[in-house]
């Protein structure tokens, strides 16, 4: 279980929307306006300077990567974790519950 928890903390660069590490996307992130890309998204969570999915919720996104974190068959605590880490990120710091 430490072994886990210290790998999380360790990753930087996260995408600041679903939390996934920018190197685990295959697009290396999202992009921005001017066809950069974007340090903070995902390219799952933004396109072209924009979130994908403006209207997704805090609750949705937990939902989903509970989900997705399942079908990966991690761990129950790497689950809670994650789900426990969103809404720390940059775009979700500040919505209300
Ligand atoms: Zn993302």
């Amino acid at each position: 279980m430490k072994k886990w928890l210290r790998q999380l903390e360790l990753e930087k660069n996260r995408c600041q929307s679903c939390g996934m590490p920018l190197k685990f996307d295959p697009q290396g992130g999202g992009t921005e306006s001017d066809g950069s890309h974007s340090s903070l998204y995902c390219s799952y969570c933004y396109a072209e300077g924009a979130f994908k999915e403006p209207q997704l919720t805090l609750e949705a996104m937990q939902q989903r990567v509970r989900q997705l974190l399942r079908e990966r068959q991690m761990p129950w605590y790497v689950r809670a974790y994650m789900a426990h880490r969103i809404p720390t990120l940059k775009r979700w710091r500040g919505c209300k519950r």
